[in-house]
């Protein structure tokens, strides 16, 4: 099993400056093997390959003395990023989708560097982090490296760097949890409800970071192109994103972490994010709270904790009746779930329970629909239910 540990780089002004050196010579890299094989494409109708790139970079670094300076297997790694952004590009062509060609990045548009080695340029001591040809690093560890690193990269998120070293923990076996089972509903009145009635509230840290980032996105809209005021005021724009971003990364873990402690089955929607975005009026909260992120965060939390996690197609579990299976019609401003059977209860709750059927049934057999069958399966589930 892998793991991945990011902690902050506590850089000075040199080592900062070398850092970006060495980002900006990564990205330069990459911009001219880009080019490369285009031209090579373009002009002969031939195919230069991740091997061709690494020859020519070999030779290349002998008399470029940036290139000289760039350690050798991260170098590599920049240019097989490349090569998967090709191996991307054509298997969506294959698959008949319209894809987008490799592009050219910006200077905004390339933020890590990888070292696939540990050991070899970059290395761990105590705190501190020897990096070549930047210098030692100091590292403040908050949280114990488990397992062997395997690799390492270096990021840059605003005008913070950062490193991550992915681990191997190895064949970690985990005892398969005792704890009930729960269903949960994501949504944009509360962050999550389960199928007890339990919500979890919504952070909504975009919302009110909103509108200091769109008088800080104005302001930058404003100033002249390529001045050095525009490149001031987009790097503030970007570290109010960052700034979202961690804050949010940070709600994801801790709601995860609460869920898999108490429960040792967790059902959630399968999310299709992208149809969801589409739907306009409602896509500024949606990326608020940006729950596919969280259900990735929420799995491989579970993963570790030996928590069983469903993912299950949710079509239809607002409209059904959790209790005898009859569609309730409502629509989106329709709080509330009461059906001629007598079942009253809140409509995320409702959908909840529906989704934890449906995870149950995934779990012991095929999937269907048909709910009074879920029931019957769910109660012979050796799953002790919370609150019964
Ligand atoms: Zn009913």
């Amino acid at each position: 099993m892998r793991r991945s540990f990011k902690f902050r780089l506590w850089t000075d002004e040199n080592q900062e400056r070398e850092l970006e050196i060495m980002l900006e010579t990564h990205r330069r890299l990459y911009n001219i093997c880009l080019d490369y094989r285009k031209l090579a494409y373009e002009i002969y109708r031939a195919t230069i390959t991740y091997s061709d790139c690494s020859r020519w970079f070999k030779h290349e670094r002998e008399f470029n003395p940036y290139f000289a300076r760039l350690n050798f297997s991260s170098a590599q790694a920049t240019m097989r990023r490349l090569d998967k952004t090709y191996v991307a590009f054509f298997r969506r062509a294959k698959a008949g989708k319209k894809p987008g060609f490799p592009r050219f990045k910006g200077r905004d548009r390339f933020n890590s560097i990888e070292f696939p080695a540990y050991g070899d340029g970059i290395k761990l001591n105590g705190e501190r982090l020897r990096i070549q040809h930047v210098g030692t690093i100091r590292v403040k560890l908050h949280r114990l490296i488990e397992g062997k690193i395997k690799t390492v990269t270096l990021i840059r998120e605003a005008d913070k760097w950062y490193v991550v070293f992915s681990c191997d923990l190895g064949d970690v076996r985990v005892e398969p949890s005792a704890n009930p089972a729960v269903g949960i509903d994501v949504g944009l009145s509360s962050f999550l409800t389960t199928d007890t009635g339990k919500k979890e509230p919504n952070p909504r840290y975009l919302k009110t970071a909103l509108p200091d980032l769109r008088r800080k996105q104005r302001s930058l809209s404003r100033k002249k192109k390529n001045g050095m005021n525009r490149r001031k005021a987009r790097k503030v724009v970007a570290k109010t994103h960052a700034r979202v971003k961690n804050r949010r990364r940070e709600h994801h873990h801790q709601v995860s972490l609460k869920l898999v402690r108490r429960y040792g089955f967790i059902a959630v929607e399968s999310l299709n994010i992208d149809e969801m975005l589409k739907n306009d009026r409602y896509s500024r909260a949606i990326n608020d709270v940006a729950w596919g992120n969280f259900v990735l965060t929420l799995r491989s939390k579970a993963e570790s904790a030996g928590v069983e996690f469903v993912a299950v197609n949710a079509r239809g579990t607002t409209q059904e009746c959790s209790a005898c299976g009859q569609v309730v019609p409502k629509d989106l401003f329709q709080r509330w779930h009461s059906c001629s059977c007598g079942c009253s209860l809140d409509r995320d709750e409702n959908a909840a329970r529906n989704i934890l059927a449906r995870g149950l049934l995934a779990r012991t057999g095929p999937v269907g629909l048909n709910v009074a069958e879920n029931r019957k399966r769910a109660s012979r589930s050796p799953l002790v239910h919370e609150g019964e």
